[in-house]
């Protein structure tokens, strides 16, 4: 979630509910607890109808008695029958017994029975002898009655009494589990599907959102502590992220400074690489050429003129006494005097491919492709005759009053020379005769 893609994860619809689970729970709890609360209420009220029915038969026979006793010892027959008929058909009776005892004679029984007979006998019997008291004092048995409760009435009353029981348990099962349900959801469903929503919405721009339950503050349970907990780990995030933010600005900035200061160390590395690479191939004092860049270029030019069949000409120029002008003049203005020479004969020497270098301390050698011996000395003696122009000072020069060059020519003759170092020795050859001649010359 946090690192953070802002896009929302789609979370799966919940297929049950809490509230459902536990309904279907506390439905079956209540089935089972109806079960056993009816069978143990069935028990109760099954003894309690033995109990009633006993008494009512005990209420009866109370009733009857007396008069019974009368008409069987007056031998009243009539009045026995009647009172045998009232009997039998009082209600709670099923089964009543008379036996009427006599001295000297069988026992007479006069039996009554409501429907048919049962083979069970689990209604209630009463059975007592009659006796029957003429005068104070003297008492005598003349009967028994045995008086049984009628079964199929006491089944008839438990079945009425059972479908209310189950009836009743029933309807407090299904309002105790509507009841459950509905505190449930109210104290716990909405809150908890309140949380799902707030959660499956965060991101990292509403972290700082608080979750809000909407319930009382009296309330000081498991929801709170949820509700606490969801809040304090949103604001972790929050502070977590603001400073991951913050790191990686800061990187950024950082990251931004080195790029720049690579790109401006980069930059003097080449200038200096640039410069280091003038240095090395052109001479601090004169800024022209030096001995090594001339040996690069002469390889490439002379396997030019090879090539093409083009004329090069060298010219190899040497200061005349110059070792006087340093012990007149001194070192100082011996370095001034190499720059001045240098100067013209850069701008002597000035058009595309011509290079001029310094190649020793008072020598300089001059590479001129294109050019014939005939040019060249053409341009040597340009070269001797703007020195002589810039006529600088030299009192101590036998040769002139100025400084001068003796500049010796060659031409690349491809049917002679195979290697430039020919062409070197030649000019080099000229140079000497031109100073054996007498210096501030050209021999070619
Ligand atoms: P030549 O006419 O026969 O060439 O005589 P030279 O005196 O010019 O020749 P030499 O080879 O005897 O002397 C060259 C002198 O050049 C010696 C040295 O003091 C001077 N020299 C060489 N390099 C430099 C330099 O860079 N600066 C100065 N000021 N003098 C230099
Ligand atoms: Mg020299
Ligand atoms: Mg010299």
């Amino acid at each position: 979630m946090f690192g953070l893609p802002a896009s929302k994860v789609s979370h799966p619809r919940p297929t049950g509910s809490l509230g459902r689970h536990l309904v279907l729970a506390t439905l079956l709890f209540c089935l089972v607890f109806t079960l056993i609360t009816v069978a143990v209420r069935t028990w109760s009220a099954w003894q309690s109808n033995l109990a009633a029915m006993t008494s009512e038969l005990t209420l009866i026979d109370q009733v009857f008695q007396r008069t019974l006793a009368k008409a069987l010892w007056e031998v009243d027959r009539e009045s026995l029958q009647t009172q045998f008929d009232s009997l039998a058909q009082a209600a709670p009776v099923g089964r009543v017994e008379l036996r009427i005892l006599r001295a000297g004679r069988p026992a007479e029984i006069l039996e009554k029975q409501r429907g048919s007979p049962s083979t069970s006998a689990l209604a209630p019997t009463l059975q007592h002898l009659l006796i029957y008291a003429p005068y104070p004092g003297a008492s005598e048995t003349v009967g028994e009655l045995t008086l049984e409760g009628d079964e199929p009435l006491l089944w008839q009353r438990l079945q009425r009494e059972v479908a209310s029981i189950v009836v009743t348990q029933i309807i407090q099962s299904l309002l105790l589990a509507g009841l459950i349900m509905w505190m449930f959801n109210r104290s716990v469903t909405v809150h908890v599907q309140h949380i799902a929503r707030h959660l499956n919405q965060l991101s990292p721009a509403n972290l700082r959102q608080t979750l809000r339950l909407g319930r009382s503050a009296a309330h000081h349970d498991e929801l709170s502590l949820l509700e606490a907990g969801v809040n304090d780990l949103q604001d972790k995030l929050s502070t977590y992220l603001e400073r991951q933010r913050q790191d990686e600005n800061d990187l950024a900035v950082h990251r931004d400074h080195l790029a720049e200061l690579v790109e401006a160390r980069t930059t003097e590395l080449s200038t200096a690489n640039r410069r280091l690479e003038e240095l090395s191939r052109s001479d601090p004092l004169t800024g022209l050429a030096n001995r090594r860049h001339f040996d690069e270029l002469k390889d490439i030019e002379f396997r030019r003129a090879l090539r093409l069949g083009h004329p090069l000409s060298v010219l190899m120029c040497d200061l005349d006494c110059f070792k006087l002008y340093n012990d007149t003049y001194g070192h100082a203005l011996g370095d001034q005097c190499l720059q001045a020479v240098a100067t013209t004969l850069n701008r002597v020497f000035a058009r595309a491919g011509e290079l001029v270098a310094r190649i020793g301390g008072e020598e300089f050698a001059v590479l001129l492709p294109g050019a014939d011996a005939l040019a060249a000395r053409t341009a040597a003696e340009w070269l001797r005759q703007e020195l002589a122009v810039l006529a600088i000072e030299h009192s101590s020069s036998p040769v002139a009053a100025y400084v001068t060059l003796s500049i010796g020519v060659a031409q690349f003759e491809p049917e002679t020379m195979d290697h430039f170092d020919l062409l070197m020795l030649r000019a080099d050859q000229a140079l000497y005769r031109a100073k054996h001649l007498g210096r501030d010359r050209i021999a070619v």
